[in-house]
């Protein structure tokens, strides 16, 4: 039995066999090897590996995507049979005398950056297949677990670090717990977690070489620890502890159909935040009012290529009918950071969350900010939409957005494409949008208040730099000067104000926000009942 302490990311419970994921990073090492024909014989076993695991994700992905979506993992299969890369593969081995891992993880670089230099756009895309079959060749050849879970019952990830896009591609019915080496209490693995409600935890300073799948393991977000092969005795307390947390859930569940009002009546918006049409289904077992962030660039995130008009439109079609005219308010593409894509061909920068990234992308390539507008006003007849932009500075970007707005209203008129032009907001997350909001207001229809990126731009703390989470304290009083001025400013121009960032979920603060006159604030699914509680006992007045 081994215990370890890490930061708790979701506050809940789980017991269950343990799947260790390994990076390739650490799967590839160069190695000088004697014998280059066992060498190459691996090469094939592990194809032959990499081929059955396509397979099953085709199969998987035929029946729950359908046929357009699931031929990239047929592509993969084909990819993974050519014959130059093979030769290349094989060639680095016999010249070389190298081990497989390294010949493939340097074959697959090579051939990918040779994609992305190419000028054809289909062509280009490619690069990021080429990566993606030549990892899983890399992680087949290390005997280690390949990211999809078909194979494998419920389970405890345990990782060095997740990405959110290797997250997005989990099939979260599989998932009891994450546990991470690394990792900020404060980035998106971390938030997905909170939405889906998985307990995690991360920053748990542990060996992965200690560990193997199928080992059971004890995941207590309470204590922010997790227990490797327990002992029987806390075996049974963990099952009480699932007990207990599941009455007090189930106590949660008999607010379900109440009012978000104070006692000195009150009423506050309680809206919750998603990542993809599917999370609609946790919106609504949780009772929120609506959906107050709906991340779409999670959407772009975990695939190959862009997704279309139509694959888009359908997504957010989707999330409004499901929403049945409740308010669904959904980002425009917020890319970049640490939500990195590799066909987008983004580069690599030195600070990315201070870089090329959200508004700042769509506002230069116009083309990927257009057909996702045509997407959302198409998807607006269906439902009550609303709009928001992301990373917002200055006023010239507003406006520029909004021209472009027009111009995809005018292209739709003109094509006779029915649309409906939806209410247009802006995040505010950056200290500049906060210190113009006055001029900001007037020309937008809301504010909402990502308290996320706010907290890391106005403390200068990134917020994804693990060693600075005793730092990030979204509780400074910048912050909360800068929430009121924000809600102050909505105001006097008429608009609503709404906090989206993990802040917002923060029952001791609850009080303060409804004293600043917020209007709305959306959490993640699983906090919807716990803020309507605490709302319930507050007296404003006070
Ligand atoms: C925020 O910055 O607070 C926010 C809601 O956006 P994200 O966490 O996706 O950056
Ligand atoms: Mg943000």
């Amino acid at each position: 039995m081994k215990k370890y302490t890490g930061k708790s990311v979701y506050k809940g419970i789980a017991m269950g066999p343990l799947l260790v994921m390994k990076k390739n990073d650490d799967l590839v090492k160069r190695s000088r090897i004697e014998d280059t024909e066992a060498e190459i014989a691996r090469v094939s076993e592990a194809i032959e590996v990499s081929q059955g695991q396509l397979q099953r994700l085709y199969d998987k992905a035929l029946k729950e995507v359908g046929e357009a979506n699931a031929a990239i993992f047929e592509v993969h299969q084909m990819m993974l049979e050519d014959d130059d890369y093979l030769e290349a593969v094989y060639n680095m081995i016999r010249t070389q005398m190298v081990n497989a891992e390294y010949a493939v993880a340097v074959t697959g670089d090579n051939f990918s950056e040779m994609f992305a230099n190419m000028d054809d756009e289909y062509m280009k895309a490619r690069a990021a297949d080429v990566k993606d079959i030549s990892n899983r060749l890399i992680r087949s050849l290390s005997g280690s677990q390949d990211v999809d879970l078909t194979a494998a019952g419920p389970s405890v990830i345990v990782a060095d670090d997740l990405s959110p896009s290797e997250t997005v591609q989990m099939d979260k019915s599989k998932i009891l717990a994450f546990v991470t080496i690394h990792g900020s209490t404060n980035s998106h693995t971390a938030i997905l977690a909170r939405m889906m409600n998985i307990p995690a935890l991360v920053g748990v300073p542990l060996d992965l070489e200690e560990l193997s799948s199928g080992m059971i393991a004890v995941v207590d977000g309470f204590q922010s620890e997790v227990i490797f092969d327990p002992a029987e005795e806390i075996k049974v307390e963990t099952e009480k502890k699932i007990k207990e947390a599941q009455e007090k859930q189930n106590l949660l569940q008999t607010l379900k159909g109440k009012e978000n009002c104070t006692l000195d009546g009150k009423r506050i918006d309680i809206f919750a935040n998603i990542g993809s049409a599917a999370d609609v289904g946790y919106v609504l077992e949780n009772d929120a009012g609506g959906i107050g962030l709906f991340r779409s660039e999670f959407l772009y995130l975990g695939r190959n290529d862009f997704p279309s008009e139509e694959e888009q439109f359908n997504a957010y079609r989707q999330v409004l009918q499901n929403m049945a005219g409740r308010k669904v308010v959904i980002r425009t593409l917020d890319i970049g950071a640490d939500k990195q894509v590799d066909y987008f061909n983004l580069g690599k920068e030195d600070n990315p969350a201070m870089g090329y990234r959200a508004i700042r992308i769509c506002l230069t390539q116009t083309d990927i900010f257009k057909t996702q507008l045509r997407a959302l006003f198409r998807a607006a007849v269906y439902g009550n939409l609303s709009v928001m932009y992301p990373m917002i500075t200055t006023v010239e970007e507003v406006q520029k957005i909004h021209e472009i707005a027009e111009e995809v209203c005018r292209e739709l008129d003109e094509h006779q494409i029915p649309y409906k032009m939806p209410e247009q907001g802006i995040m505010i997350e950056t200290p500049a949008a906060v210190m113009i909001s006055d001029e900001l207001a007037p020309i937008v229809d809301f504010f909402s208040i990502g308290t996320n990126d706010l907290t890391q731009y106005t403390l200068a703390i990134d917020r994804q730099n693990e060693r600075l989470d005793a730092f990030y304290n979204p509780h400074h009083k910048a912050i909360l000067r800068m929430i009121r001025m924000v809600a102050d400013n909505a105001h006097a121009a008429g608009k609503w104000v709404g906090i989206c960032g993990e802040l917002g979920a923060d029952v001791a603060l609850t009080g303060e926000f409804l004293r600043m006159g917020v209007d709305e604030l959306s959490v993640a699914p699983s906090m919807v009942l716990k803020v309507r509680q605490r709302v319930r006992e507050i007296r404003v007045e006070e």
